[in-house]
This record gives structure tokens, C-alpha cells and sequence, in this order.
């Protein structure tokens, strides 16, 4: 082994000496090479290895050249330059290897004509041999080449879409360019003379900046028409509307149709104006007694939301649904056994009962209401006793959970086991309270706590 070993590296350095020389002048070395007696098996890593080398070495000394620009432009001229290259290298070390390969197949086919009309003659058949040879050569060089340019046909074309987006974006900013103008029948494509013709034509459009309206003065703003001393201590109530006044001001004075100064008494909290109050007494309308309970902010939002909709009645149930629209039926689609109504679904679903159950098995014996206006009823009396806010946070979560179950019979076919729903609005609530808290110093606070934690 160790000769061979000798051998490749000694030639290895040869064929480096000589690379600098052979790969900058073209000529068709390949070609040359596999002709010539070089081409055993020996030397196969060798003249790779080299061949790779020089073609690193040729890229590196093109990429390294100093070139004038800077930044994205820079790197687009280097890699135009070494494309260049690339293409030369190319031409000068692998040649038409298609051409190559039709030769090489056509000489071998006829030799072996020859050999078939004089089997006897030793130098005919020692000929076939090296045709043979030559010839698998060329095949192998045709099959790489072919794989390499599959390769590159994919780069090139593998994403059709972008490369026409890209032609079509080039077209376009080719056509909109500005390159020549027209003076009289003379074209004119002087690039500096297209740029300050194009600019005189803006300037002539848009002209120069006006003087008129640069800076307004504050002066005359002060002397124009405003309030004297004696109008601004006048109340706001008794203050006659204007026709020449401005626009703004009319609308400030204009809400008073809709105020007075009671109201306005009314809205204040000690000193302060409460917006909140102004529009509430603004809106005229009594809150409900139970939004407290529903609103509160120990239930989850979305909890809260879907729990003023129940007390509202205002959820796309099939009862309702069948009015508007056609439906296959308007069947529960959990129990497939009576109409659904708010009520059905919430309260007296055979499921729901099952569901009061199992949750009734952690949270206590609980009274759950056994419809809409029970339910309303129950939190119009709530109070902000901290039992009474987690019983509810309970039964808001059961609701919402109840509505997505429903859902999820409509559209995945799948029901939920009441048991691990009910587990599904522990672990909920559970962890809203802890989150919530910690509530006021007491013992009954940190039993209720402990409670929530145990269950
Ligand atoms: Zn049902």
C-alpha cells in the first residue's frame, strides 16, 4: 500500500505546480487527459482532488480581486465576475462532454465492427479494449453531467412562479424607466439631460414653496375673535349662541340641549366628574340586578360573556334556529330527545342533571336552578360574599362548558363524559380563585381558600 500512497501524493504536488499555470490558460485538459495514459485507476483521486483544488484556488483569486462599489452591489459584481470564470473553467476543463460521448460511442461501435471482421488480429482487439474504456469514460462523465444539470434546471425552474414574478417585475421597471425624451424630432438619451429635464418638469408642475402660509402669526391669533375678560367669567348656561362664532364652539355650546347643570351635580363624586355616572344617567337605564352577579370579576371573561347571553337568552339555540332558518330538526343535539330550548340545554337536559352531579360530588350539596328565571332570580339575590362570588364562578364555567360541549356535538360528533367536565370546571375555577387572591385578612377568607385547594 505504501507506494501507492507515495505515488498519489507525489503527483499531487506535481499537478499543483502545475495548476496555476494549466487552469487560467484554457485547454481542454480533461479531454486531454483521459485520451492520454493517465486515465487508471490510480491516479482517479489524485486528479480530483487537484481538480477541486485549482477550481477553489480560481474562485478564491477572482472572488479576492478588489472590485469599486460597496455593499449588495459589490457582491453582485464579484459573483457576476466569478460566474464568468466559472463558465470559462467549465469550457476549458469538461469541453462538450455530449459531443465527446458521441464520439467516443461512435468509435467504439465501429472498432468493434472491425474486431468482428478480423477476430485474429491482436492489435484490433487491444484497440477495442481502449475504445471500450474510453468510451465507459464518456459514459459516466455524460451521466454526471446530465445529473448536474437536472440540478441546475431545478434551481433555475422548480419555483415557475417567482422566476416569471421576477421577469415580470424586470419588464415592468424596464418599461417605466425614463431614458431618453423627445426635443422636437430629436431623441435625447444623455442621461444627465434626461434627469434635469424630468426635474424641470416636476418643478414646473408642483412650482416653489409659498411664502403665504409658512408660519402663522400668533399675534394676530391673540387680536382675532375671542372671549374678553368679562365673557369668560359669564356662566356657560347663560351664554347666548352666536351665528358667527366658530364652528367648534357651537357644538361645545350645543351640548347643552342635551345637559344641565343638575345632571351634571348629579355625575360628580365628591369633587370629581364621573363619567361613568353622566352616561349611565345619560342612557336613562336601570342596570339589572343580576349583572353584578355576572359581571363579576371572579368569573372568567369568557365565562361572563357566555353567561349573559344565557341570561339573556340570546345564544343560536335550535329553537330559535328553526325560526330563521331550516334545520334538520330542532332536537337537543346532546340527548337527541326533546326541543332545545335555553332551558332544556342549561337546566333539565338529562346530560346537564348528570353534569350537577358529578360536580355536586366535589362542590357540595348545591342547589342548582331549574331554569332561566331561577337562575336569574338566584343572582339578582347574590351578594359580594365571597362564597356566593365562587358558587357562581362555579356555575358560570359549568354553563360555558355545557355550551362547548354542545358545540362540540354539533360539529365534531364527540360528547364530553359529564365527570370530566365537571373535573374540567374544578380545575378552572380552582385556579381563577387562587389567581384572584389572596383576599382579605380573615379566617373565613383563608377557609374558603382552603376549601377551593382541597377540591
Ligand atoms: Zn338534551
Amino acid at each position: 500500500m505504501m507506494p501507492v500512497v507515495k505515488e498519489n501524493a507525489r503527483r499531487q504536488e506535481q499537478d499543483k505546480t502545475q495548476a496555476s499555470k494549466d487552469w487560467v490558460t484554457p485547454k481542454r485538459k480533461a479531454v486531454r487527459q483521459m485520451e492520454g495514459k493517465a486515465m487508471n485507476d490510480n491516479t482517479k483521486g489524485s486528479k480530483s482532488i487537484n481538480c477541486f483544488a485549482a477550481l477553489q484556488q480560481l474562485v478564491m483569486d477572482c472572488w479576492n480581486k478588489e472590485i469599486a462599489g460597496n455593499g449588495l452591489d459589490k457582491i453582485m459584481r464579484k459573483l457576476f465576475r466569478v460566474k464568468h470564470v466559472l463558465k470559462a473553467f467549465h469550457r476549458a476543463e469538461v469541453g462538450d462532454v455530449r459531443k465527446d460521448y458521441k464520439e467516443a460511442k461512435e468509435t467504439f461501435c465501429n472498432i468493434q465492427e472491425e474486431a468482428a471482421k478480423f477476430p485474429n488480429d491482436v492489435f484490433i482487439q487491444q484497440s477495442v479494449k481502449e475504445k471500450q474504456r474510453l468510451f465507459l469514460t464518456a459514459k459516466v462523465r455524460m451521466s454526471l453531467a446530465i445529473r448536474q444539470q437536472s440540478k441546475v434546471n431545478w434551481v433555475k425552474f422548480s419555483d415557475e412562479n417567482s422566476s416569471y414574478f421576477h421577469a415580470i417585475m424586470r419588464k415592468r421597471r424596464l418599461e417605466n424607466r425614463i431614458t431618453t425624451f423627445m426635443k422636437g424630432d430629436v431623441i435625447i438619451d444623455d442621461y444627465e439631460k434626461v434627469v434635469n429635464h424630468f426635474i424641470k418638469h416636476f418643478e414646473n408642475f408642483m412650482g416653489s414653496k409659498s411664502s403665504a402660509t409658512s408660519i402663522i402669526d400668533e399675534e394676530s391669533v391673540k387680536h382675532g375673535n375671542c372671549l374678553n375678560l368679562e365673557q369668560q367669567d359669564q356662566s356657560i348656561w347663560d351664554y347666548a349662541k352666536k351665528d358667527d362664532a366658530s364652528w367648534y364652539f357651537k357644538k361645545i355650546l350645543s351640548i347643552r340641549e342635551n345637559l344641565d347643570e343638575a345632571k351634571l351635580q348629579q355625575a360628580a363624586r365628591g369633587d370629581k366628574f364621573s363619567a361613568k355616572k353622566c352616561y349611565n344617567s345619560l342612557v336613562g337605564e336601570t342596570p339589572f340586578a343580576y349583572a353584578n352577579a355576572i359581571w363579576d370579576t371572579l368569573v372568567l371573561p369568557k365565562h361572563r360573556f357566555i353567561f349573559w347571553q344565557i341570561a339573556n337568552s340570546h345564544l343560536l339555540t335550535r329553537d330559535y334556529l328553526h325560526h330563521i332558518m331550516v334545520t334538520p330538526n330542532n332536537l337537543c343535539p346532546v340527548c337527541d330527545s326533546e326541543v332545545e330550548t335555553h332551558d332544556h340545554i342549561f337546566f333539565n337536559c338529562y346530560y346537564t342533571s348528570q353534569v350537577f352531579e358529578a360536580v355536586n360530588r366535589w362542590l357540595g350539596d348545591f342547589h342548582w336552578p331549574r331554569s332561566t328565571v331561577e337562575m336569574l332570580q338566584y343572582c339578582s339575590n347574590a351578594t359580594k360574599d365571597l362564597t356566593q362570588r365562587i358558587l357562581n364562578a362555579v356555575m358560570a364555567a359549568v354553563f360555558y362548558f355545557l355550551w362547548k360541549n354542545r358545540n362540540k356535538c354539533v360539529f365534531d360528533f364527540s360528547c364530553m363524559v359529564p365527570s370530566k367536565l365537571s373535573l374540567e370546571v374544578r380545575k378552572i375555577v380552582q385556579l381563577r380563585v387562587v389567581c384572584k387572591g389572596p383576599f382579605k385578612e380573615g379566617k373565613r377568607h383563608m377557609y374558603l381558600t382552603n376549601v377551593v385547594n382541597s377540591w
